[in-house]
C-alpha cells in the first residue's frame, strides 16, 4: 500500500457519510465532504469541509480538486457535471452514468426492462391527461405512482386504487411525469447488498428483509438473514447479479426486491450507495457495508461479507408530535442491554419521521434477535429536550 493517503471526496454529509468516515479509520485515507449544512453529521468528521450545494457545479468541482476519487452518499445531486469530470478522467465510483438512470424511475424502469430484470408491470405518463389510458392498460386493481424525480423516503410515492382514479380525476395526486405500476402484492420485502471492486470481483451480503411503516414509507425493522428458502434465496441473488452486471460499474449497490405471493422475485429500485438495509452490516458482518465501498473507491480487494450473527436493525425517527432538541427517552434501559447498538447521526433538530439513528441487535438465533428487537422497540424512541 501507498504510505501517502487517498482522498475520498464525499457529495453528501448525512449519516451515511458519517458512517463510511467511523468505519474506515483503519484504512489509509482521507475524507473531503461537500454539505450545504454547517450542522450536518459529516461535518465534525471530515478532513475538508465544503459548504456548498449538491447541485453547484462549482462546488463539485472544488470538492473534485482535492480529491483522488469521488462518490455520493445521495442520489439528488448534479450529474452533469459528474458526467463531465468523469470525461475529463476524474475517477468516480459508482459512475454518474448510473446516477443518471437512477435518478429518474422512468429511465430506472426501462432499464430494467430493457436487460430483461424482472419488474412490475408499468407505465410512463408526462401529465395527468395520459393517467386514465395508463391506468386502463395496466388493468390492475391498485396501483403506484411515483414521481419520476426527486422523490426519497417514500415521498411522492402513492398507492391508489384504479376505479376510485378512474371516476374521481381529482384524486390524481401528481401532475408532471411519473411512472404508474402494477401494485404487487408482497409476502416479504428482501434488500440485496451487491459490492463490485474495481478488478471486477462481485459479492452479495447475505440478503435481508424488511417490515415497513405503511403510512411513513420507511423500513422500520430490518431483519437478517432473511428468512427464505435456500431457492428464493438463490433466486434474488441471481436477480441483484444481473442487475449489477448491467449497470456496469464497480461501487455498493443495495438492490430492493419484492417477493410476491406466488414466490416471483421482482427488483423495486436500486440505490447505488450504501444503503438503510445494509447498516447491521457494521455489527453483524465481517466487513461493513461502509468499509466495503471505502474500499472498492482505494483499490483494495473486497472484504469478507459473511454474517457473524443474526441481527435486527430498529430505525430511530423523529417523534410526530414535535420539532427541536431531543433525547433519546430510555437511554439507560437500551445501554443496559446485551448486543444492543445504539447509532445516532448527530442531527441537531428532531423533525417528525426524520431518520436520528438507528439500533442494531445481534443474537445467535433469528428467534432470540426477533424477540429482544421487539423489546428494543418499546424503549426506541425520543423526547424533547
Ligand atoms: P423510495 O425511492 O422513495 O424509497 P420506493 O419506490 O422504494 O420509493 O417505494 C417505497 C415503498 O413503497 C416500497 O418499499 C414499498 O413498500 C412500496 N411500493 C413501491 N412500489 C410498490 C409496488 N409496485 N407495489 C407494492 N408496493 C410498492
Amino acid at each position: 500500500m501507498n504510505s501517502s493517503k487517498t482522498k475520498i471526496g464525499i457529495l453528501g454529509g448525512g449519516q451515511l457519510g458519517k458512517m463510511m468516515i467511523e468505519e474506515s479509520l483503519k484504512l489509509n485515507v482521507e475524507f473531503n465532504v461537500l454539505e450545504n449544512d454547517l450542522d450536518c453529521p459529516c461535518n465534525s468528521l471530515a478532513d475538508n469541509f465544503i459548504l456548498g450545494k449538491l447541485t453547484d457545479e462549482e462546488k463539485i468541482n472544488e470538492l473534485a480538486a482535492i480529491s483522488d476519487v469521488l462518490t455520493y452518499e445521495i442520489e439528488h445531486v448534479n450529474t452533469s457535471a459528474l458526467l463531465k469530470l468523469e470525461e475529463e478522467g476524474k475517477k468516480i465510483i459508482p459512475s454518474p452514468r448510473i446516477l443518471k438512470i437512477i435518478q429518474d424511475k422512468g429511465l430506472q424502469k426501462t432499464f430494467y426492462s430493457e436487460n430483461n430484470i424482472p419488474t412490475s408491470n408499468y407505465f410512463l405518463v408526462e401529465n395527468k391527461s395520459e393517467w386514465t389510458n395508463a391506468i386502463k392498460n395496466l388493468g390492475a386493481e391498485k396501483f403506484v405512482a411515483k414521481t419520476r424525480k426527486d422523490g426519497y423516503d417514500g415521498k411522492g410515492v402513492c398507492i391508489l386504487n384504479s376505479y376510485e382514479v378512474l371516476n374521481n380525476p381529482s384524486a390524481i395526486p401528481f401532475d408532471g411525469a411519473c411512472v404508474l405500476e402494477e401494485f404487487v402484492n408482497c409476502k416479504k420485502e428482501l434488500s440485496v447488498i451487491v459490492a463490485k471492486d474495481v478488478f471486477g470481483n462481485i459479492l452479495c451480503y447475505p440478503i435481508v428483509e424488511m417490515e415497513f411503516d405503511a403510512v411513513a414509507n420507511l423500513v422500520t425493522f430490518l431483519f437478517a438473514p432473511a428468512d427464505i428458502s435456500i431457492d428464493i434465496e438463490k433466486k434474488a441473488k441471481q436477480i441483484s447479479l444481473q442487475a449489477v452486471d448491467a449497470l456496469n460499474s464497480p461501487g455498493l449497490f443495495a438492490v430492493e426486491l419484492f417477493l410476491t405471493q406466488d414466490d416471483t422475485i421482482l427488483i423495486n429500485e436500486i440505490a447505488p450507495r450504501p444503503h438503510n438495509s445494509g447498516h447491521h452490516t457494521i455489527e453483524a458482518c465481517n466487513t461493513s457495508q461502509f468499509e466495503q465501498l471505502v474500499r472498492i473507491l482505494i483499490g483494495l480487494p473486497l472484504g469478507n461479507t459473511n454474517l457473524i450473527q443474526a441481527a435486527a436493525m430498529i430505525n430511530l425517527l423523529g417523534d410526530t408530535t414535535f420539532t427541536g432538541h431531543y433525547r433519546l427517552k430510555y437511554l439507560n434501559e437500551l445501554e443496559e442491554m446485551d448486543g444492543v447498538y445504539i447509532h445516532l447521526y448527530g442531527k441537531k433538530e428532531s423533525k417528525p419521521m426524520r431518520k436520528l439513528g438507528h439500533i442494531t441487535v445481534t443474537a445467535n438465533t433469528l428467534e432470540e434477535v426477533k424477540s429482544k428487537a421487539k423489546k428494543v422497540m418499546d424503549f426506541a424512541g425520543f423526547e424533547k429536550a
